[in-house]
């Protein structure tokens, strides 16, 4: 795949093909005349999400998920959450349970689109009613060539396939060995149910497809009713025809299906089973994005190989993973609209999605401070119990409670600051805390909501690691005060009172690839690209002010990014936050 990456956003409404072909199917009245079977009028837009439930949801997902649900919404359609579950291998209950609960949370509307949940499992009666239609009208036989030889005699790109030397079995018997398939008599593999389309078609998926196979294993919902499981590929444009959807939506790699998606839907077409008209498929460019792989098969891969911790660990991107890193279903929602929907493939550039959350966390989360690498600053002159309260707003200027919403914590004789906001010997533009040099004073900076301190000196220990660094405040300095802004400084700087500060846990995260493709590498190339510092842990202080980032638990701790209370792994002992993002990004001079 060619590595443009897409680094600028393009909007939903200025590029989204489907749109167009929906609008033109609306004045053509395409879907207009149509009933269910109590005799209510279907809307003109009926749109479904059909995932398999073999894996947690990721962020690719989310894109397919956004676009099914917005369109329906914006059409004033219906959107269907439909299960395609006709691999019983990989399949179970806690898949379909998850996916449930993600996409209530992603909340695209699925609150205004009915709520409406299907199975393809729930059509195993009539997909097989259809196959035996097609096997008596002809166009379906039993093939018992085993596995290698069906792959053989179907030819490759550069060769055309050979018909199976079963192709002209009587429909009778291939009728009564079909029954026999789904009454158990055979092993796994010993036949296949085929369709008759032309073993020469340039296209290999329209050489004589199998539509039905024998597996003897339970089904999650249908338990052991059935050994023999019908195809995605059949089974699909059935489904949708079924639903009545309208425009049936997905990605590009089904492009090469569609004939087959035609192919089925007419050979039935004089039945009962389903009504016209019919479905029509529309691809879309999957989403890649940079530094990250969408796909759950390699996704287990990173499990099986412990690289990560599970499926909800918050560097995955699945989306059990990205809401315990902090992403909301907002920034999310964000991000599929600035990224649009195209026919092309290419990279989006992961800084979409970063910058996606911190628009929206910039403006809900509330503000406050921790310092996560600590080092006591002394203030010589407060009196050893002394305690001043402090004020500072507790959202950004862009919220709407910017004004009413306050917090406050007191200052004291001891602080934490950050152990970068103090250099023995300061580089140049160094505008924060430094000692006395020579004749000249200390460097002064602002305690943020405080009071303004000057530098007088710091303490080493025997390992030559300055372990205090020691000041004096100017009491007519406090910030919000008529004379505070006689004192000009150039830093401003966050603490926390040491006696009143809380400890907590902070996990810092990384990307989980250095390489930017991770997605086309193969599986053995794979540990080689991860980044041995995508998570680091360390004991941080917090202000005392935990109780105001609740219900939501996200918070910006100042100066360093956006955080989220861990709800897994926190508990009354401990208090552990998960970075969602830094407030700038860092990688890009890097990239
Ligand atoms: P994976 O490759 O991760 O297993 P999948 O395509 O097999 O994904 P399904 O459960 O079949 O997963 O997907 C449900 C829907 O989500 C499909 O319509 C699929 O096209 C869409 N989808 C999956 N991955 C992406 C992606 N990266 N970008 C956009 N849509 C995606
Ligand atoms: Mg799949």
């Amino acid at each position: 795949m060619n590595k443009k990456i897409k680094n600028s956003s393009v909007s939903l409404e200025s590029n989204n093909f489907i749109k167009n072909i929906i609008k033109k199917d609306i004045i053509k009245k395409t879907f207009n005349n149509r009933y269910d079977k109590y005799g209510n009028k279907l809307p003109q837009v009926i749109t479904r999400f059909a995932p398999e439930p073999n894996g947690y949801l990721h962020i690719g997902h989310a894109k397919s998920i956004f676009i099914n649900f917005e369109l329906a919404y914006k059409y004033n359609g219906l959107c269907n959450l439909r299960f395609d579950d006709t691999n019983p291998l990989k399949e179970n209950k806690e898949y379909v349970n998850s996916i449930i609960k993600t996409i209530k949370w992603l909340n695209f509307n699925w609150d205004k689109v009915k709520k409406r949940i299907y199975y393809a499992s729930d059509y195993f009666d009539i997909l097989y009613k259809i196959a035996e239609y097609l096997i008596i009208s002809g166009d379906a036989y039993v093939d018992s060539q085993n596995t290698e030889e069906i792959y053989i005699n179907r030819g490759n790109l550069h060769e055309p396939g050979r018909n199976s030397p079963f192709y002209n079995r009587l429909p009778s018997e291939s009728l009564n060995l079909f029954r026999r398939m789904r009454s158990g008599e055979f092993k796994d593999g010993a036949h296949v149910l085929r369709v008759k389309i032309n073993m020469k078609s340039k296209n290999i998926n329209m050489r004589d497809p199998i539509i039905y196979r024998i597996r003897h294993v339970n089904h999650y919902r249908t338990n052991n009713n059935w050994c023999i499981y019908p195809m995605y590929d059949y089974a699909h444009p059935i489904s949708d025809a079924i639903e009545n959807i309208t425009h049936s939506i997905c990605t590009l790699e089904f492009q090469d299906h569609r004939p087959f998606y035609e192919w089925i839907l007419n050979k039935i077409d004089k039945t009962n089973f389903i009504k016209r008209p019919f479905p029509k498929q529309y691809e879309f460019s999957r989403l890649n994005l940079t530094h990250t792989i969408t796909s759950k098969r390699k996704l287990l891969k990173l499990l099986e190989k412990k690289i990560v911790d599970g499926w909800d660990d918050p560097r995955m991107p699945t989306l059990i993973g990205m809401r315990r890193r902090g992403y909301t279903p907002e920034s999310i929602k964000l991000f599929c609209k600035r990224i649009g929907v195209s026919k092309s493939d290419s990279w989006i550039n992961i800084e979409i999605l970063e910058q996606a959350l911190r628009d929206d966390l910039n403006i809900k989360a509330p503000r406050i401070m921790a310092v996560l690498n600590p080092i006591k600053l002394i203030i010589s002159n407060f009196l050893d119990n002394q305690e001043i309260e402090c004020t500072a707003p507790l959202f950004s200027r862009q919220h709407t409670q910017y004004k009413e919403k306050l917090r406050y914590f007191p200052i004291s004789k001891i602080l934490w600051i950050e152990r970068d906001d103090f250099m023995e010997i300061p580089t140049k533009k160094y505008f924060r805390l430094y000692p006395p040099i020579g004749k000249n004073s200390g460097n002064r900076v602002r305690l943020r909501y405080g009071y303004v301190v000057e530098c007088t000196g710091f303490k080493k220990n025997k390992n030559n690691e300055v372990v205090e660094v020691y000041c004096k405040y100017f009491p007519d300095s406090k910030s919000g005060t008529k004379l505070s802004s006689n004192y000009k400084v150039k830093g401003n700087i966050h603490w926390i009172s040491k006696s009143h500060a809380l400890s907590i846990e902070a996990r810092l995260y990384d990307r989980l690839f250095i390489d930017p493709y991770p997605n086309i590498v193969n599986n053995k190339d794979f540990k080689l690209l991860i980044n041995p510092n995508s998570k680091k842990v360390i004991s941080a202080y917090l202000e005392p002010n935990l109780k105001l980032i609740f219900p939501k638990k996200h918070a910006q701790f100042e100066r360093h990014g956006y955080f989220i209370l861990d709800d897994i792994d926190s508990n009354n002992n401990k208090i552990i936050f998960n970075q969602s993002v830094e407030l700038k990004n860092k990688w890009k001079k890097m990239m």
